[in-house]
């Protein structure tokens, strides 16, 4: 059995994870998450949250999961957010054509989300790929454009469309304006958000890996490209795993363990803010259980590159030999403000005061249109904007006698007397600065799956075989499991009350007096309860109980009264 198929028996056998209405047939790419997943998945948050914003000293928000249509048209989501589609002429099943071509039996294409349709098209007929589903030959079959966001209406009638959002971020971007004032116009300051997300993947698969509603929880650190330096001496030594460009071009290219200082002086990642948030997650990966043995940092190749993004990181882990991508680090430059800024009208940008004063050159034109005489018709605004514009840019374009400009594609050329060309002596005070962004963006469910898939072990106990999921006590869902040794004599009644003051002490407890203790344990394992607490007939005699940890099977004595320092020490390691 895969490590995934195992992983997804166990899930919704333990209450991790199951598709959602299974009832009614389920629908591909929805999963509920049942009491122990629920409980995982706020653990994994609630550390994401302690690492990445309150250690860090950002803000957090939590906007709508439904946004206006003008916010996409902005974003670029509406014309770009594209997957390639080909649907199979016999079975009518929709595939995505990308992936059929890199999954098929001696592709050599690694990226095929980077090609032009034509040429992927070109690729089904040299492969001869047949459709996943039925076995029909989709050679010369059409493929197309499939935008993944889910489209709404807000209110009653189709007057106001909207969209599920397809990520966090842009709940973020939208705010910017006010964002901004919260942090006073200082640069650098960084917001999160932890929520859902919605695409309408064309073929989800792998459980949580590819699902149409997820939880990300985003980092958008805004910054001052001239200026703000990331505190590298803070995570300098830490060593990454990284698998650069170079690295997956070369013959037998392997993963290159470089620190944070070294990545950076050697110019491997090339941004230090993206080699600052590298070195910082790493921990983090560890702390929630990720297996680092299973653990890189993949730079993406040129052609991969989002239309935004100048550098481009992937935290990816490895699950049954294929490598899953569960956090992306872009650096987004000012991409998404300059956007928001131009098609809303708002100041998507900060001021930032100089120290002094300085007294500079502005050139500038008339602002009175009237120069440009009734010749120029309806076309004189936008000339008297362009000219204003190319005076800063290029005030020496107006030293001759003309000045050329061209505006929807025509050709305008204004003699420079007539355009009020001069040069003014300002002082400013300051200057306006559309920030740069920094993204650490953080699939949430594929952490889980990843971190339940590296925790599954298999072992031998008493001769038994037995499975256990050898989380780390802080991401666990329960950290002990208490019983009663059996349910008579009063030991259920002290194991009670031993419960309830562990939970009084903050320890997530669940008390189970079912079953023989054997398969007590057995079922702890399996939902990688670190540790178990037994009382018996020694309780009521000597005050004391038997601890025992999962992984070693080891158990101790231990008083009561010392029972809570002991299990919390154990469970913050
Ligand atoms: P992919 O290439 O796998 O579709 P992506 O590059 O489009 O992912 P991003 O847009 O960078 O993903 O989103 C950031 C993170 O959100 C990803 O690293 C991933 O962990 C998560 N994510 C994206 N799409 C999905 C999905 N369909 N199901 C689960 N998680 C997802």
């Amino acid at each position: 059995m895969s490590e995934g198929d195992r992983l997804t028996e166990l899930a919704k056998r333990r209450g991790f994870f199951l598709q959602s209405s299974g009832s009614y047939g389920g629908v591909a790419g929805f999963y509920t998450y049942g009491p122990q997943g629920a409980t995982l998945k706020e653990n994994i948050e609630s550390a994401w949250r302690d690492r990445f914003v309150t250690r860090e000293g950002h803000m957090e928000i939590d906007g709508p999961t439904v946004m206006p249509e003008a916010v996409f048209e902005a974003s670029g989501h509406l014309d770009g957010f594209d997957d390639m589609i080909i649907e199979c002429p016999d079975c009518g099943e929709s595939h995505r054509a990308d992936h059929l071509v890199e999954d098929e039996p001696g592709s050599e294409v690694e990226d095929a989300e980077a090609l032009p349709i034509a040429e992927v098209e070109d690729l089904f007929a040299e492969y001869e790929i047949d459709c996943p589903t039925c076995g029909a030959a989709l050679a010369g079959e059409p493929i197309d454009d499939f935008n993944l966001m889910f489209g709404t209406n807000i209110g009653p009638g189709s007057s106001s469309p909207g969209y599920l959002r397809p990520e966090t971020a842009q709940g973020i971007f939208v705010e910017f304006p006010q964002l901004a004032e919260y942090a006073r116009n200082q640069l650098p300051f960084g917001v999160t958000q932890i929520g859902r997300a919605y695409r309408n993947e064309i073929s989800p698969r792998n459980a949580l890996v590819r699902v149409r509603e997820f939880t990300q929880a985003e980092l958008e650190h805004f910054i001052d490209p001239e200026e703000d330096e990331p505190p590298i001496e803070r995570v300098e030594d830490v060593l990454l795993p990284l698998y650069s460009v170079e690295q997956q071009q070369a013959e037998d290219g392997q993963v290159q363990e470089l620190t944070v200082r070294e990545a950076v002086d050697e110019g491997v990642v090339a941004d230090p803010w993206i080699a600052y948030y590298l070195g910082i997650s790493k921990g983090w990966y560890e702390r929630i259980g990720v297996d680092m043995d299973r653990f890189r940092y993949r730079q993406h190749l040129p052609g991969e590159l989002a239309h935004y993004a100048s550098d481009c990181w992937d935290a990816e882990t490895e699950i049954d030999g294929d490598w899953i991508e569960v956090t992306g680090f872009a650096y987004r430059g000012d991409y998404d403000l300059a956007k928001h800024e131009k098609h809303s009208g708002e100041e998507y940008s900060v001021f930032k005061q100089y120290d002094e004063p300085v007294t500079v050159e502005k050139p500038t034109v008339d602002p009175d249109m009237s120069y440009l005489g009734p010749e120029f018709g309806g076309a004189a605004g936008a000339i008297s904007e362009e000219l204003q514009a190319l005076a800063e840019r290029d005030p020496d374009a107006f030293d001759g006698d003309t000045v050329e400009v061209t505006v929807d594609g025509e050709r305008y050329e204004i003699p420079v007397e007539r355009t009020g060309f001069a040069v003014e002596e300002v002082t400013e005070s300051g200057e306006h600065v559309t920030p740069h962004t920094v993204e650490p963006s953080f699939g949430v469910d594929r952490l889980i799956y990843t971190v339940l898939a590296h925790a599954y072990e298999d072992d031998e106990v008493d001769g038994e075989q037995r499975t256990y999921l050898s989380l780390p006590p802080e991401t666990a869902p329960t950290t002990v499991g208490v019983f009663p040794l059996m349910d008579k004599d009063g030991l259920a009644e002290r194991a009670q009350e031993v419960a309830r003051d562990l939970r009084a002490a903050g320890l997530e407890v669940t008390y189970d007096d079912s079953g023989a203790i054997g398969r007590r344990y057995r079922r702890q394992d399996e939902v990688g309860t670190p540790f178990c607490v037994t009382v018996d007939y020694d309780t009521l005699e000597e005050g004391t109980v038997t601890v025992r940890e999962r992984d070693s099977t080891d158990q101790k004595r231990v008083a009561i009264e010392e029972l809570e320092e002991t299990l919390l020490a154990l469970r913050d390691g």
